[in-house]
């Protein structure tokens, strides 16, 4: 029989609020177990009103628990907690490195959804239609780059490089940065102070690496309502060895690398150089090849001519440094219950 653990813990980032926390919830309670949940410091607003609707359903007192807190006091405190029987956890890579060495100390199962360095692979054949080539160009600036799974190093064949960059710059350019409450806006604000000086120290640190800045690079300020807000414009830079720290490092923002490469063993080579493995896309006409190097990419996803095509019943996950177990259908139901062997001798004669 697979039982529930008991009383579990989820643990999200702030970059989809809600979305993240309930995927992780959602199957916690269906398979019978109580959850304390904590959502990000930085936006605990969604979470709270999570919490009073499911009061507000009848849920009974106790099942589900939403504490606000930071990380390092109330995050640590419920990792270390005994009563707590396993963590999923969605954050950082070093956040996760924390907690998988607290719940390694008392035994407790985790479930890891780390960070990312996703590449996005274009063959000489992908033959890219608009619609295709603005999934690409989505997949590097949705939610501002603030989405684990954004292609942030745009890998394109040799032989296509300078026509696909015409193309793709003429669409990242005419991307519009703005209020997000306007539905025109196809970027808004990056989601702190803190993340934008992140994000254009990453940006200052390229152009020292020899990177050339082909569209963006500077913060935008579109006023009005949005005075307060931390802006940064759509940014495509090119030029850079794939080892360098922009090509290795966890960005987290609308900074896309372009990288050109010769061959298929070439663009395998540099996708899987890094120590992260969240999702990879590929983009190519011959199914074959794309079987192929699908195949041989260290990713925990891989996207073959799309992109966050998600389907909640497939394992959702990183290898390497961004992840360690599958969220989603079976894999979250096997996460959150315990497997019992129970054995029943059948008695001669009765
Ligand atoms: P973070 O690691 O700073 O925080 C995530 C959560 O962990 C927050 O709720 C925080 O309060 C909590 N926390 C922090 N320190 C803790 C500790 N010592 N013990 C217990 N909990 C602690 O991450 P973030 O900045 O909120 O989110 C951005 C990161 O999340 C990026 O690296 C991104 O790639 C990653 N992410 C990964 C996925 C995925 O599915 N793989 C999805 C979304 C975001």
């Amino acid at each position: 029989m697979r039982q529930p653990l008991g009383t579990v813990a989820c643990i999200s980032p702030w970059n989809l609020p809600l979305y993240l926390f309930t995927w992780k919830i959602a199957p916690a309670l269906a398979a019978g177990n109580t959850v304390v949940g904590k959502p990000s410091e930085i936006t605990p607003y969604t979470a709270w009103m999570l919490g009073a609707l499911a009061a507000e359903s009848g849920l009974p007192p106790g099942v589900l628990n939403i504490v606000q807190g930071r990380g390092a006091e109330l995050g640590q405190a419920l990792v270390e907690h005994p009563g707590i029987r396993a963590i999923s956890f969605t954050g950082s890579t070093r956040t996760g490195a924390s907690i998988a060495a607290a719940a390694a100390r008392r035994f407790c199962n985790v479930s890891l959804e780390m960070g990312g360095k996703n590449p996005a692979i274009v063959l000489a054949d992908a033959e890219l239609s608009d619609a295709e080539l603005d999934t690409v160009v989505r997949s590097g600036f949705a939610n501002q780059g603030e989405i684990c799974l954004c292609g942030s190093r745009l890998l394109v064949q040799r032989s296509i490089y300078t026509r696909f960059c015409e193309r793709y710059l003429a669409r990242v350019k005419a991307l519009r940065t703005g209020d997000p409450g306007d539905a025109s806006s196809d970027l808004g604000a990056l989601v702190s102070r803190a993340h934008y000086d992140k994000v254009m120290a990453a940006i200052a640190r390229a152009r020292e690496e020899g990177g050339r800045v082909l569209c963006g690079g500077e913060a935008l300020h579109p006023g009005g309502r949005c005075a307060q807000g931390w802006f940064v414009a759509p940014t495509v830079i090119e030029g850079l060895a794939p080892d360098c720290a922009t090509n290795q490092e966890e960005i987290f923002g609308p900074v896309v690398s372009l990288i050109p490469f010769e061959g298929e063993g070439e663009a395998l080579a540099i996708a899987n150089g890094t120590g992260y493995g969240l999702a990879a896309s590929l983009w190519t006409r011959d199914l074959d090849r794309a079987q192929r190097m699908a195949a041989a990419l260290d990713f925990g996803i891989v996207w073959i001519n799309g992109w966050m095509l998600r389907d909640l019943r497939t394992p959702f996950g990183g290898v390497k440094h961004s992840g360690l177990g599958r969220e989603g259908g079976i894999e979250a139901l096997h996460f959150f219950t315990e497997p019992k062997n129970v054995c029943i001798a059948i008695r001669s004669g009765s």
